[in-house]
């Protein structure tokens, strides 16, 4: 009986991935964003994850920028936890099939809000990192960038002037690094399809994407494990799962359909 009901969902599901295709098949401008959701099959918890990381670390706790100015030694040791999950993730199949789909030209940009590389990592390119990177260490001091790959590990890493770094991702309460807010709208406000992925669309101001693409007549379809504040109000096309999965059959169809050229 259980197995039937399941059955009867994938199916459903199944026709709405083949609508999305059929959309970004015929779509000039395809941009995807995606969020820690994307990542999470590849082992790096989201927010929302039982017994991970954010469950003994609270976010609001240590991922403030206050929270680092006033014991970056603390904040620090979240950090090293946090990087040795970054430092061993793979890009997963959800990765991957964004990457592909823009080799095979329907996927213009990726912007992302995941700090980890792993678009990077999975071939794509001209990737916008909202958040920054954590490949990359800055001094709040004098500036300078350091690789985090070189850092101790349970050390709290130090500048060459002495100051204490910090990962050059932002933290909540810091500003978007300049320019990249202009560059992510006036992207989807010429897309015609928006692709979201894995994404809570609870973060200012990454939040305000969607809304930016809809308000410029974008399609938006949205991939999550469970509906979001997005599902209702925003999304045309929701398609519930796991990420990995739905790209991966999301990508197969949109070659499908190119393949058999039922759309032009
Ligand atoms: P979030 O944690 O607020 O929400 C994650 C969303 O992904 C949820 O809606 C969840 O239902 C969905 N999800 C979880 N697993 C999924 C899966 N396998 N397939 C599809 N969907 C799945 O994440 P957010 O909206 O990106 O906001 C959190 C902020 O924290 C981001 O700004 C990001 O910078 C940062 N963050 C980054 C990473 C990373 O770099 N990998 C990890 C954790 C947090």
């Amino acid at each position: 009986m259980i197995r039937c009901h399941e059955s009867i969902v994938r199916r459903n599901v199944r026709e709405e991935i083949r609508k999305a295709a059929e959309i970004i098949c015929q779509a000039p401008k395809t941009v995807a964003l995606t969020g820690a959701g994307i990542s999470v099959e590849s082992g790096i918890p989201d927010f929302r994850s039982v017994g991970g990381l954010w469950e003994r670390f609270d976010p609001m706790e240590y991922g403030t920028i206050q929270a680092f100015l006033a014991n970056p030694e603390k904040v620090w040791m979240m950090l090293h936890e946090m990087s040795a999950l970054m430092k061993r993730a793979q890009p997963n199949p959800a990765h991957k099939g964004l990457a592909r789909l823009q080799k095979m030209g329907k996927l213009h940009n990726i912007i992302t809000q995941n700090i980890d590389n792993l678009h990077q990592e999975s071939g794509a390119t001209g990737v916008i990192e909202f958040h920054g990177n954590c490949r990359t260490l800055v001094c709040l001091s004098c500036g300078q960038r350091f690789e985090a790959e070189k850092i101790e590990d349970g050390v709290t890493p130090r500048c060459d002037c002495g100051a204490i770094l910090k990962p050059d991702v932002v933290f909540f309460g810091e500003q978007i690094p300049s320019g990249i807010l202009p560059q992510a709208y006036a992207l989807v406000s010429s897309c015609h399809v928006l692709l979201v992925v894995g994404t809570s669309a609870e973060v200012t101001p990454a939040n305000t994407i969607p809304y930016t693409a809809k308000m410029a007549k974008a399609e938006i379809v949205e991939i999550n494990l469970m509906p979001t504040v997005l599902t209702k109000s925003l999304t045309d096309i929701f398609l519930q799962g796991k990420a990995s999965e739905i790209v991966t059959e999301l990508v197969r169809e949109v070659q499908r359909i190119m393949s058999e050229g039922e759309v032009t």
